[in-house]
């Protein structure tokens, strides 16, 4: 499998500050659905607890946070052409009848000396399965606050990719009386990946889970 230098990641559950999974992706060259390839890296995984254990939450998946200090601050990304403010408070962004594979997005908020930064704000927003945006109302678009742990989750689904985009998640973060962070997550695994130009690996989701179950996870570092 492409992706199999990842799965020790699974296993641990840990949610990477920096680019754990990078060698990874140069790894990759098989996979034309990143989707795909990561539920089938998961599915194969039999080191991951959180695989048996459909009910687990969002929250259980994203273990202890992964920092040392001091932590290199998370690379800004361009804001892109679709963000539209005044998206809702909403931690479950997956509709009835949705299409794509839902996934867990979690994580943790800290600054660089790894302190955990409470109630801040994590916005999301990203292309439906087909790679298409919602410019009308608010699908797939919601932020949530971190916990007094630092820590968030947001159930979406696996993005689509579109022209000259592989698949990745729009995020701004905005600390508690603090700038806001623009940048972008991504799928390891993922073959456009590399041939596009605004990715980069640092950005990359720590996965675990299944195809029921699948979780993505990413420790945003706030710089001073
Ligand atoms: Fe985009």
């Amino acid at each position: 499998m492409p992706t199999r230098s990842f799965l020790p990641a699974l296993a641990l559950g840990l949610a990477l500050v920096v680019a754990a999974c990078g060698a990874s992706s140069s790894a990759t060259s098989s996979s034309s659905r990143a989707a795909s390839a990561i539920v089938s890296a998961a599915a194969t995984s039999t080191t991951s607890s959180a695989a048996e254990s459909p009910a687990a939450s969002p929250a259980s998946s994203t273990g202890a946070v992964a920092c040392t200090s001091p932590a290199t601050p998370t690379m800004a990304e361009t804001e892109g052409p679709y963000y539209k403010a005044g998206a809702p408070e909403n931690a479950d962004l997956v509709q009835a009848g949705m299409a794509g594979t839902p996934l867990a997005l979690t994580g943790y908020v800290v600054s660089a000396d790894c302190t955990p930064l409470a109630n801040a704000r994590v916005e999301i927003w990203q292309a439906d399965s087909a790679g298409n945006y919602d410019n009308s109302g608010y699908t797939l678009r919601g932020y949530v606050l971190t916990d007094a742990a630092g820590r968030f989750s947001i159930r979406t689904i696996v993005p689509g990719e579109y022209p000259g985009r592989t698949e990745h998640i729009h995020v701004k973060i905005t600390p508690d009386g603090g700038s806001t962070l623009t940048t972008q997550v991504y799928f390891p695994g993922t073959t456009a990946n590399d041939a596009d130009g605004i990715y980069d690996p640092s950005l990359l989701l720590t996965m675990s889970g299944g195809a029921s179950d699948l979780a993505g996870t990413y420790t945003f570092v706030i710089g001073g």
